[in-house]
């Protein structure tokens, strides 16, 4: 039976990424040798290398000065390195879910940390609105779009102080300012490859503004100067991520890839909205993720909750049970995954409905 992968992270790739992978992994270009066992510093491999940023900067419209880095450690590093270099003070965050909540433990090991609002007081459930970012701060940290509670920032943020995001989840699924900030980073792991690499889009000169000693593998200036090659990179997962890129051009870029991902995320919560089985957790559509897509039972069918999970599953929806934190459902629809899947998770929900 053919599976529809739901899986909110690692998630579903396109069949291009997994195919080409795979390829280059028994036979690297035709040398007779594997994607494995190439150096790093190999003709074949420094082309990967550049081609990765490259093609970011071109896919994303990266304007001069950033330097974009493939570095292991994920997005959950990104949270520890972004403070060591960046906060010499105080730095503002916006709080709105676990992940922020983590990227704020690892702030106050270097700082001051204003939360300047949040959404706990509804579960997150929401996108805080009518903050103020204070101009005194090193710079205002955002989760662009929270993978478990299934919010979004969708507009870039005009900030008065260095902008930085942590956009695992929704990178490269709708143009981006990138003018507007000072860091994009995140976890390969959602819209460009298998897990084991994260992205950072640095501007440069936000190094460098005050004194501290960073440790070598912690400082942006190695891996900028390393040319992201300061040390072994996960050398699989980056040639993954430039086939996904490839395939993300080849689909007519983020203009395109952003349609499709409001047409699959329209159509699923049309169906949550309509069906008497269930509610969504965002209220607010403005608010609403087109990457992760979460909803309950309706108070009135909560009995029903594991039956639908075991009946979708049994159609070959996989990955829908939602975050132990929300409950109820999460469909993960990230770039890769098509509009005929969604399609097909949606015929199941309303056959469940019918049968109850
Ligand atoms: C998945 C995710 C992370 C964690 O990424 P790792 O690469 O596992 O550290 C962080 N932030 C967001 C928004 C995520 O979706």
């Amino acid at each position: 039976m053919k599976k529809h992968n739901f899986n909110p992270g690692p998630s579903i790739m396109p069949e291009f990424t997994i195919k080409k992978t795979a390829e280059h992994i028994l036979d690297m270009n035709g040398i007779g040798l594997s994607l494995m066992e190439i150096s790093h510093r190999s003709k074949e491999y420094s082309a990967v290398n550049e081609e990765a940023q490259s093609l970011l900067k071109e896919i994303l419209d990266i304007p001069a000065g950033y330097a974009v880095l493939f570095l292991q450690g994920g997005a959950s590093l990104q949270f520890c390195m972004v403070p060591y270099n960046l906060l010499n003070k105080k730095a503002a965050y916006l709080e709105t879910g676990s992940w922020a909540k983590k990227a704020i433990k690892e702030a106050k090991f270097f700082g001051e940390v204003d939360v300047v609002a949040s959404s706990a007081d509804r579960n997150f459930s929401y996108i805080p609105k009518n903050y103020t970012i204070p101009t005194d701060a090193d710079y205002f940290h955002v989760t662009t779009n929270n993978t478990i509670y299934g919010t979004e920032i969708k507009k870039d943020i005009d900030s008065p102080v260095p902008l930085v995001a942590d956009a695992s989840s929704d990178i490269l699924s709708r143009p981006m300012d990138v003018s507007k900030y000072a860091i994009i980073y995140g976890g390969v792991q959602k819209n460009l490859g298998p897990a084991g690499v994260g992205f950072v889009i640095i501007k440069e000169d936000i190094l460098g503004k005050f004194e501290r000693n960073i440790p070598t593998m912690l400082n942006y200036k190695t891996h900028i100067e390393g040319n992201s090659l300061f040390n072994t990179p996960a050398c699989i997962t980056v040639f993954a991520c430039v086939q996904t890129m490839k395939w993300l051009k080849n689909l007519g870029g983020l203009k395109a890839m952003h349609r499709i991902n409001i047409e699959k995320s329209a159509l699923l919560y049309d169906e949550i909205d309509r069906n008497k089985l269930f509610i969504p957790t965002v209220a607010d559509k403005e608010d609403r993720s087109i990457m992760n897509v979460t909803f309950v039972m309706h108070e009135n069918y909560k009995e029903l909750e594991s039956g639908f999970l075991e009946y979708a599953s049994s159609k070959g929806m996989v990955g829908i049970k939602g975050h132990r934190s929300v409950g109820g459902f999460r469909a993960s629809i990230y770039n890769a995954m098509p509009k005929e899947s969604v399609q097909a998770f949606i015929e199941v929900m309303k056959e469940f409905e019918l049968k109850n």
